[in-house]
């Protein structure tokens, strides 16, 4: 059985800049966006680089091989990992639940994400929640314009976890770098836009929807990352939600594990080092498959590893 790696997809974004070749990556411009890094997305579907099914996408081992992934019942691979390099500010936005996404965008996902801070400058914010009372200020900020008011604005570091639910107004600001697990959607409701014009037009806010789907007041998600020790590893296990549980991963030396989840997604972020004998650096992407039991990792490495239930 081999591990899965995958080649990532690029997106070349308004907003985006050319950080993402730290990774080592060849990006297509100096707007580079989002990496796809491990995506079964129709948008960006990532090729397998190796072994019995190099050159399928990872959809199609979803749709063909489902036992590679526990046989887990469902429609479509369930998460997408990006990288996003924020070189602007991104538009503020919200996403809809699984219930509003599945009557009002045929049958789509909703989208629960996370964002975990790879780096960003210094007096870096982001905008997490907001300030409205209830849901009849919130409409009256937002058909207003007042965005001063509304947007609940905090200070960013590297190291930073933050698990964004549907209906959290959210968005990333210039100046960071991320890596997003989240639930494989690709539905978007733009609120604000900072007014910005894109070919000479603004872009399409989603004004109703946003109003639908933001819920008011807003209570912080709270997260309690638990730190444990394996000798050779550290684990930070920042979150497990209905949709994912998300862990960091910091190797110095080596750490064997035996493998009991569907599957379990990697990202190599920081470093270089082996999985089972095979070297891999940062920015190396891949899946340990169901049942691949024992596997080890070695080296200085940090890694974000995610996995469902
Ligand atoms: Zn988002």
């Amino acid at each position: 059985m081999d591990i899965i790696f995958l080649n990532p997809v690029f997106k070349q974004m308004i907003w985006g800049g050319s950080k993402l070749r730290d990774f080592g990556y060849d990006i297509p411009g100096d707007n580079t966006g989002e990496c796809w890094a491990i995506s079964a997305h129709p948008n960006g579907d990532c090729i397998v680089k190796n072994g019995e099914y190099a050159g399928k996408s990872l959809s199609e081992l979803w749709d063909s091989h489902r036992e590679l992934f526990g046989n887990l019942e469902g429609d479509r691979f369930p998460l997408l990992i990006k990288i996003i390099d924020a070189k602007d500010d991104l538009s503020i936005q919200v996403h809809p639940d699984d219930s509003y996404a599945r009557v009002n965008e045929n049958g789509s996902l909703g989208k629960t994400e996370c964002w975990y801070i790879l780096d960003c400058e210094e007096n870096t914010t982001i905008v997490i929640g907001h300030n409205a009372k209830d849901s009849d200020e919130l409409a009256d900020m937002i058909k207003n314009a007042r965005w001063k008011e509304f947007i609940r604005e905090i200070p960013v570091k590297k190291g930073d976890f933050f698990q964004i639910n549907p209906g959290c107004l959210h968005a990333i600001k210039g100046g960071t770098v991320i890596l997003e697990t989240q639930q494989n959607s690709d539905i978007t409701y733009r609120v604000y836009d900072y007014d910005r014009l894109q070919d000479g037009k603004p872009r399409q806010l989603h004004v109703k929807q946003s109003i639908d789907v933001i819920k008011a007041p807003f209570t912080p998600e709270m997260t309690e990352p638990v730190v444990s020790d394996l000798g050779g590893c550290k684990i930070t296990h920042f979150i497990s939600c209905d949709y994912y549980s998300v862990e960091k991963l910091e190797v110095n030396g080596e750490v064997t594990f035996d493998m009991e989840d569907y599957f379990q997604n990697y990202s190599i972020l920081e470093g270089e080092g082996k999985v089972n004998g095979t070297p891999v650096k940062k920015g190396d992407h891949f899946i340990i498959p169901y049942g691949f039991g024992e596997y080890t990792l070695s080296g200085n490495m940090m890694l974000i590893r995610s996995y469902v239930e």
